[in-house]
């Protein structure tokens, strides 16, 4: 329901991670289908101030429950979340382990919501009251399935959480290219940022797992600066053995919203790991542009190194357009050729477009080939103009363009990405009808 134009929204997000129950945070956050596979953390930009959205696979209230993974997972969420929200279903009423749940909540001392899902169809009044005995102020009726109180619902959430907290994350003042080294833990990220930054800067920023936000380093090279958004932390070489990382996705979420460029580490050794998709995705969900760097290409044999290849030549498609390097974090090899592709993918993404010369394109895209009739109408695609960068956004203005699918769609933004070369960064095509 939150449809696509909310994604142009270039407000970096904020680290305001919550916790919410399934039907809910899909009515908060809709996600690019086909591409996010982890379908439990996203951005909400429906309210004035993007934030973070974390489901949780819920907390059974049940002892042994909240000794399992799951609750684990919950605790983490709980941990890192700057607010909660309790959804409770109104058709169940109120459970018994409701109590110890809502303790737990408590515990954290973090501001608390009460949604009451589905209550379409009942009454409201009677719907809430059997909930008043928790005695939590905010309480909020909700009906996520159709998309109703969801307004109300992140209206109510923006004045609990820290305002601009984390601005600074967003950056944009320097002229420093801001890249986000994003991976699954063991990846290499540590290792990577130490060698870029040289073995005899031995910088302690992060005993793992207790700071929360991620981590930024200056760094030039080649005559270039960039500002590494780090989410492993930089770990004093010596630790980087020992330090075990409590892989947190909000971390890697909010560098990747601060960041110009995602740079996703990926294991060689492990081909492609499904986390390792969903990370990508997420990049791309952003806008980011992306370069994917395959680390630890030392350790493998002739026959593992084309193995990967396929691998990641099949798993990849979806964001062909990325450039892909190999390297070896720890003896240092590629890192030339990777920060070119970091420098490339940024210019890419970063590249002014004209009004006159995207119409030009466009035409050309139209003239050799049209999007499919719709009732014996074919959609008209009059004019272009420049919608933004990072990532490049362009605006074509025609009629019946809420009838182009999504395969034309990708036909323009592939036109569009040869015409200007806008290799290492996603193209968002946005259609506005008439004038
Ligand atoms: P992080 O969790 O992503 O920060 O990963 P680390 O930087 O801590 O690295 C995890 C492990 O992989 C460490 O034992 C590193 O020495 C090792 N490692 C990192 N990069 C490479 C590489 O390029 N080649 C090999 N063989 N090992 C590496």
């Amino acid at each position: 329901a939150l449809a696509a134009r909310e994604r142009l929204s270039k407000k970096p997000i904020q680290a305001q991670p919550l916790v919410v129950g399934d039907t809910v945070r899909d009515a908060l956050v809709a996600d690019l289908p086909g591409v996010t596979r982890d379908r439990h953390y996203g951005v909400c930009r429906t309210g004035a101030r993007p934030f973070v959205v974390v489901d949780t696979g819920g907390l059974s209230g049940v002892d042994e429950g909240l000794d399992g993974l799951t609750a684990q997972q919950v605790r983490l969420a709980i941990e890192e979340a700057q607010a909660l929200v309790f959804v409770v279903d109104a058709r169940d009423g109120l459970l018994p382990q409701d109590r110890n749940i809502l303790d737990e909540l408590r515990r954290s001392g973090k501001p608390l919501l009460l949604a009451v899902n589905k209550t379409d169809g009942l009454d409201l009044h009677d719907a809430l009251a059997e909930f008043a005995r928790f005695g939590i102020a905010a309480m909020l009726p909700l009906s996520a399935a159709h998309n109703r109180g969801t307004e109300e619902l992140i209206a109510a959430l923006l004045p609990v959480l820290p305002e601009d907290a984390h601005e600074e994350l967003a950056g944009g003042a320097d002229d420093s290219i801001r890249v986000a080294i994003v991976g699954r833990p063991n990846a290499g990220k540590s290792t990577l940022v130490n060698r870029l930054l040289g073995e005899e800067r031995l910088i302690v920023s992060d005993v793992a797992g207790t700071t929360r936000d991620p981590i930024r380093v200056p760094l030039e090279r080649d005559g270039r600066k960039y500002t590494l958004i780090d989410t492993a932390g930089v770990r004093r070489k010596a630790r980087v053995e020992e330090a075990v990382e409590k892989f947190s996705v909000i971390k890697t979420l909010q560098s990747i919203a601060a960041a110009q460029v995602a740079l996703v580490l990926v294991d060689a050794r492990e081909n492609l790991a499904d986390q390792d998709l969903t990370l990508i995705g997420h990049a791309v969900d952003e806008g980011r542009a992306l370069v994917i760097a395959v680390n630890k290409w030392d350790g493998l044999d002739a026959y593992q190194r084309e193995q990967c290849q396929r691998a990641l030549e099949r798993r990849l498609q979806f964001v062909d357009w990325a450039k892909t390097v190999f390297i070896s974090a720890l003896h240092g090899s590629g890192l030339r050729e990777l920060m070119r592709a970091v420098v490339r993918a940024h210019a890419a993404a970063t590249k002014e477009l004209g009004s006159s010369d995207l119409t030009r394109t466009l035409e050309q895209a139209y003239q050799s080939y049209q999007p499919p009739l719709v009732r014996g109408h074919a959609p008209k695609l009059r004019f272009a103009h420049p919608g933004g960068n990072n990532p490049p956004t362009i605006v074509i203005h025609g009629s019946r363009t809420k009838h182009i699918a999504p395969a034309y769609q990708r036909y323009l933004e592939n036109f569009f990405r040869k015409r200007y070369r806008l290799e290492g960064t996603p193209v968002r095509i946005v259609f506005r009808e008439g004038e």
